[in-house]
């Protein structure tokens, strides 16, 4: 397949931020691409080479980059750089310089996306003393033969500054609609992605086998499953009137979600954003087989970190020492953790996501054999208020977060939120009842004591409905000077020159940034603003819903996904929550 195809889409969608009209060059893109190619596009189109969980990192710096644009065009580094300058995107530097000696020497041969795709896959690949120079050879030869548009978009995937605002969920629709000629067969394809967060493997197996194929698709091991998420509640009345008669009661420990894949002595280790964090917890690797009773499973647990004294939990801060390359084997016995298992998800060759909990649940309980590290996250049936008020004050007292509602006879929903599971947690930290987990959007230079880092900055929650990010509140208060230089330096490299389309706020931020990093705020109260976008229209025509004065917590959620952010529906229940509360109908 010819490159051009693909940089003449990229042109396109680049320079719109409609969905839809995204859409319809997505689905043009689709049915110009033969189907063994469609895998590596839909990779190519997210900026990537493979999905998130292998982990295959391009790398490829700046500098590099400049050098190899030198090589091929025989300008000067320093004169790619003025133009870098000038026009503040490396890849549209790269076609400006490309064009003015197109015009004189320049020989182009066609070039494909295949071996596009084959040579970043090598420059990903490099390691090592020498593999600067190979990544420079293997750029600046790409280069040589390409237009300066090809070239553009070969140097932005490199870079990783490809920024078309394209979410899975409008690949998925346009996958739909070029593959089985319905945009509501999404629903198909995502289930497919939820089993395999492989959105290049759901392209493959809907182009060559349409609506079937996907049917029929099945989940493998070693490749993260998307997990299940709960709702929150506020009170026990609230869960019984949600849950009904009779549910399960579950710990929720505050640890680190963890989805273990096991065969044999093989374990492989996914977070909750489908990270493989193996490297971080080698005790795991080691000690889980011996308490595995079955050929092959996945499982999902919450790995604690508990004082070795007196066996008592810790909170999830104390997971975080464990986050680092080196010396791992040293942080593994300073923070030593239990392992709590809490589900079933795949048992020898069989998918249990169709199994009702309890029987999931009962599953479990064979498959795990107790000790020391691999615990039952403890579980209980619950009927009443008292029954819930009981066992949270246990749980409060054992050192956790709250409990964990869970239905009885319903599956596991791989990937979604919904009423099957809930979270009652007993932390009344703020007049609101619960914090907000928010996707940082926007940043502001600060003054004095925060002079060279983001000393405000712009929030946002998640709009489900258009699959947005919307302003919600600016942040300046709970940071210390260390977390200030640590979101600093997280954040600068999520810095765009363009805002993100799928960022909707009318703030004029000094910088903007990929809406890819969550933290967590409380607030006194939740208003109505002219100003921000969350929940626009839905509680007064031409108002959205603020926060009022928030403040940063100290957690920074680097296990979530911004579409996990609190999303606008949470807002307005908590919005509405608080009404009832002023009007003396506590739900307390
Ligand atoms: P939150 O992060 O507040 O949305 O709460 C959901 C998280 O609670 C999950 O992602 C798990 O990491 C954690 N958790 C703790 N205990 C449990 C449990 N018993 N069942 C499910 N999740 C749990």
């Amino acid at each position: 397949m010819k490159f051009s195809i693909l940089s003449d889409s990229l042109n396109k969608m680049e320079s719109t931020t409609k969905r839809l009209e995204l859409t319809d060059y997505l689905v043009e893109l689709f049915k110009n691409t033969p189907q063994d190619v469609v895998g590596r596009i839909v990779y190519l189109l997210q900026g990537k080479l493979r999905p998130d969980f292998e982990g295959i990192e391009l790398g490829v710096a700046e500098k590099l980059a400049i050098k190899a644009i030198s090589k091929s065009s025989g300008i000067t580094s320093k004169k790619i750089e003025e133009e870098y300058r000038k026009t503040g995107d490396l890849g549209q530097a790269a076609t400006i310089i490309l064009e003015q000696k197109t015009q004189t020497t320049f020989l182009v041969e066609n070039i494909t996306v295949e071996r596009v795709y084959e040579t970043l896959f090598k420059i990903a690949k490099l390691e090592g003393n020498r593999s600067q120079d190979m990544k420079m050879k293997y750029i600046s030869s790409l280069l040589n033969d390409a237009t300066p548009l090809e070239a553009s978009f070969i140097l932005k995937i490199l870079l990783g500054t490809l920024r078309l605002g394209v979410a899975e969920n409008t690949l998925m629709d346009a996958m739909a609609i070029a593959y089985t000629g319905n945009k509501e067969n999404r629903t198909i394809l995502e289930k497919a992605y939820n089993v395999s967060s492989d959105l290049g493997k759901v392209a493959e197996v809907v182009a060559t086998k349409s609506l079937q194929g996907i049917q029929e698709f099945k989940i493998i091991l070693f490749n993260p499953i998307r997990p299940m998420l709960a709702d929150r509640v506020k009170s026990e009345e609230e869960t019984i009137e949600k849950m009904g008669e009779k549910f399960a009661a579950e710990y929720k420990l505050d640890g680190e979600r963890v989805q273990l894949h096991v065969k044999g002595e093989k374990v492989v280790l996914f977070s909750r954003s489908l990270e493989n964090i193996s490297q971080y917890y080698p005790d795991i690797i080691e000690k889980i087989p011996k308490s595995i009773q079955a050929d092959e499973v996945i499982l999902e647990a919450e790995a604690v970190a508990i004082n070795e004294n007196t066996g008592e939990f810790l909170p999830f801060q104390e997971l975080m020492h464990r986050r680092r390359k080196y010396k791992i084997e040293k942080a593994v016995s300073q923070y030593p953790i239990t392992v709590n298992f809490f589900d079933v998800l795949y048992h020898n060759g069989n998918s249990c996501l169709e199994l009702e909990y309890q029987e999931r649940r009962k599953l479990l309980e064979k498959i795990v054999k107790e000790d020391d590290y691999s615990k039952l996250v403890p579980m209980t049936i619950v009927k009443s208020e008292n029954d819930i008020e009981d066992y949270l004050e246990n749980s409060i007292n054992s050192g956790c977060e709250g409990l964990m509602l869970k239905m009885l006879d319903k599956p596991y929903q791989a990937g979604a939120r919904g009423s099957h599971w809930l979270k009652l947690k007993r932390e009344y930290r703020n007049e609101l009842g619960d914090s907000l987990d928010l996707v940082v959007i926007g940043g502001f230079f600060g003054k004095g004591r925060r002079t060279g880092v983001y000393g405000t900055l712009l929030l946002a929650s998640y709009d489900e409905d258009n699959d947005t990010f919307t302003s919600i509140c600016k942040v300046g208060t709970g940071f210390t000077d260390e977390y200030l230089d640590q979101l600093y330096q997280i954040l600068s490299s999520k810095v765009t020159i363009k805002k993100n389309p799928r960022i909707i706020s009318e703030m004029e931020a000094d910088v903007w940034f990929e809406p890819e990093l969550v933290i967590e705020v409380v607030a006194s109260e939740i208003t109505l603003s002219p100003i921000h976008k969350a929940a626009k229209d839905e509680i007064r025509k031409g108002a959205g819903l603020a926060l009022r004065f928030p403040k940063f917590t100290g957690k920074i959620r680097v296990e979530k996904f911004p579409e996990d952010a609190s999303n606008n529906q949470e807002v307005i229940s908590l919005y509405k929550g608080q009404k009832k509360i002023a009007h003396g109908k506590s739900l307390m």
